[in-house]
């Protein structure tokens, strides 16, 4: 076993400077370093999608059971919770997700997915063995833990909905707080990129199925024709944002599927069509899902068409802003500042993308921020869900450095305890005690 980073038995608070730059001294050791990379090539080699990251959950299992890091297991099917300190609050959270995506992997290299259809094109692999080096080195510090650190390994981020289940599932019960990361090809490496309040955005999805009567192309009087009243519809829906929204209020309609029709002279029976939409706000976003709904079916029977609008299921839920706690804004500036300096703390845009941490963070205080992993010495390197994909895995060490030391220094200051609940963009969260681990 490596040994600890400092021989201190506790850490005072004027120590808590020096955290970060210690679990980056010993993140980057090679020793920590090559097993993380280890572990991500592992996972890169066996992607699975949501909820079926059997193999991946066994995988964490065994590394946790090695540190002697105790978990629940299985939470919302393929998820784990850990535990590393004391057993008792405060609880404070890191989160990693699991899953690939339905990619076919086109880079040729030693460890390219094995398996057809499946590519970890969104670095969740690199998550992973991120918050397992976290964990190592958080166990190895556990006497100088002043509380709780709760590991999340969750299943299903790529549109899944994970995180709503194992919250569901009470994962967070009693955690005051949790963190998350997302690796980015955007930032370059030692620096990361957040925002205080909304990052990512809302995000649905519908699908909409346009019956008219089908008959002879030629002779279309005979016919309710629902490819032109689709492309009304396609049209129309494009006013929402352009006509209807706030300039200064940032949201997408886009249509992104349409099916109908498989020849040159018939017209089909019916359409099915389908898109999403985002928004930064849950007035927003509820009034253009409303408007989806009226226009769809208005503009549809306008062509004398039927349509039918079906949003998100329980298995494909909506996913809510993701919205940063200002408090841990200013919390995550400092530790993050100490340990890649200011100038490393990019000011980031708001991202129309969507991200599920975001139902952690309406639970319970949350903070969300990407990790850089660009290097130009290295050449370019592809935005996720691409099937030309890399990850630069010398970005491992800062991301489990950050996960460590924001837990630790988390316990050490309790950054909330100041906090009115009009402080943060939420309600008090609801708590019942943590089940006994
Ligand atoms: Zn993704
Ligand atoms: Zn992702």
């Amino acid at each position: 076993m490596p040994t600890p980073i400092s021989s201190t038995p506790s850490i005072n608070p004027d120590k808590s400077v020096k955290i970060p730059l210690d679990f980056l001294d010993y993140a980057k050791k090679p020793e920590i370093k090559d097993w993380m990379v280890g572990i991500r090539r592992n996972l890169h080699e066996i992607p699975e999608l949501g909820f079926l990251e059997f193999e991946t959950s066994k995988l964490i299992r065994t590394e946790l059971d090695q540190m002697g890091i105790p978990y629940k297991y299985p939470v919302a099917v393929t998820g784990i919770v850990g535990f590393v300190g004391t057993g008792r609050p405060p609880f404070v959270a890191i989160r990693a997700d699991m899953d690939a995506l339905a990619i076919e992997e086109a880079v040729e290299w030693e460890h390219k997915s094995k398996v057809p259809g499946k590519m970890h094109a969104c670095g969740h692999d690199a998550h992973v063995a991120m918050l397992l080096g976290a964990a190592k080195m958080l166990q190895e510090r556990r006497e100088d833990l002043q509380g709780t650190v709760v590991l999340i390994f969750q299943p299903a981020e790529e549109g899944g909905g994970g995180a709503k289940k194992m919250l569901d599932a009470g994962a967070l019960n009693n955690v005051q707080a949790i963190f998350g990361l997302h690796v980015s090809s955007e930032y370059p490496i030692g620096a990361v990129a957040t925002r205080a309040g909304p990052i990512t955005a809302a995000s649905g999805f519908f699908e909409v199925v346009i019956n008219g009567k089908g008959g002879h192309a030629a002779l279309p009087q005979h016919t309710v024709d629902p490819i032109l009243a689709a492309s009304n519809v396609i049209v129309s829906l494009q006013h929402l944002v352009s006509r209807e929204a706030d300039p200064l209020d940032s949201q997408v309609v886009t249509i992104a599927k349409v099916q109908g029709g498989g020849a040159f002279n018939v017209i089909p029976d019916s359409v099915t069509i389908g898109g999403t939409f985002r928004a930064f706000s849950k007035e927003s976003f509820s009034q253009l899902k409303q408007r989806i709904e009226d226009v769809v079916t208005r503009q549809a029977s306008v062509q004398r068409c039927n349509a039918s609008v079906t949003f998100n299921t329980n298995e494909n839920p909506c996913y809510p802003v993701t919205i940063n706690n200002e408090v841990l804004h200013e919390y995550f500036g400092k530790a993050a500042g100490d340990m890649l300096g200011v100038q490393n703390i990019f000011e980031m845009k708001l991202l129309m993308g969507a991200e599920d941490f975001s139902f952690f963070a309406e639970a319970i205080p949350g903070y969300f921020y990407y990790l850089g992993f660009k290097n130009e010495t290295q050449g370019q390197f592809e935005r996720g869900h691409s099937p030309y994909y890399t990850f630069n895995e010398d970005a491992l060490p800062y991301g489990a450095a950050l996960h460590a030391s924001l837990a630790t220094r988390y316990l050490l200051e309790n950054p909330l305890k100041h906090t009115s609940p009009e402080a943060n963009y939420h309600d008090e969260p609801k708590r019942s005690p943590h089940d006994e681990f």
